[in-house]
């Protein structure tokens, strides 16, 4: 097995772990965005969201929750960023599944902010009309030949 978070969860390579149970682990990342930040990874060889059962991201979920806590009280900060890649243009680099836990501080000089994209109302009215997947919702709005932000203006 050439993966190295496997190779991570079995001892193989050194790590530094802060936390182990039967299905996850948490270490330290080795090149950190803030110190304390944290990959939480679920020992069976997963490699994406898509690949992991419900179940087992429940339980990586939770531990996600657990670390995050510690981190909040052992590092005084209650300002958090979690984050998952899925696939290289999302920015995945290792191919086993893994939730980055990043404290954050005043003056980190992080920048997570989501990019914005400008769309219209009739892409927001296809994109809307594809993506419902609850049956009971009422048709989306039909669309305007305005953007809300013209609109605003
Ligand atoms: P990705 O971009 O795939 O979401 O993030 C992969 C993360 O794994 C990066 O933040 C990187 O620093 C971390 N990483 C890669 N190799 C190792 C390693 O051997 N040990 C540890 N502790 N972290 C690693
Ligand atoms: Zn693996």
């Amino acid at each position: 097995m050439e993966c190295i978070f496997c190779k991570i969860v079995d001892n193989t390579l050194p790590s530094r772990k802060i936390y182990e149970d039967d299905d996850n682990v948490a270490i330290l990342d080795i090149n950190p965005a803030s110190p304390g930040h944290v990959l939480v990874i679920p020992k069976k060889h997963k490699m994406d969201i898509f690949d992991i059962e419900g179940l087992d991201l429940r339980r990586t979920i939770e531990v996600v929750k657990l670390i995050a806590e510690k981190l909040k009280k052992e590092l005084n900060t209650p300002n958090m960023n979690i984050i998952q890649n899925n696939g290289r243009i999302a920015g995945q680099i290792v191919d086993h599944l893994h939730i980055h836990v990043v404290p954050r501080f005043p003056n980190d000089n992080i920048d997570f902010r989501i990019p914005r994209y400008e769309m219209g109302q009739d892409q927001f009215y296809e994109i809307q009309k594809k993506l419902n997947i609850n049956s009971k919702l009422p048709d989306p709005p039909t669309p305007s030949p305005k953007t809300e932000t013209e609109e605003k203006k």
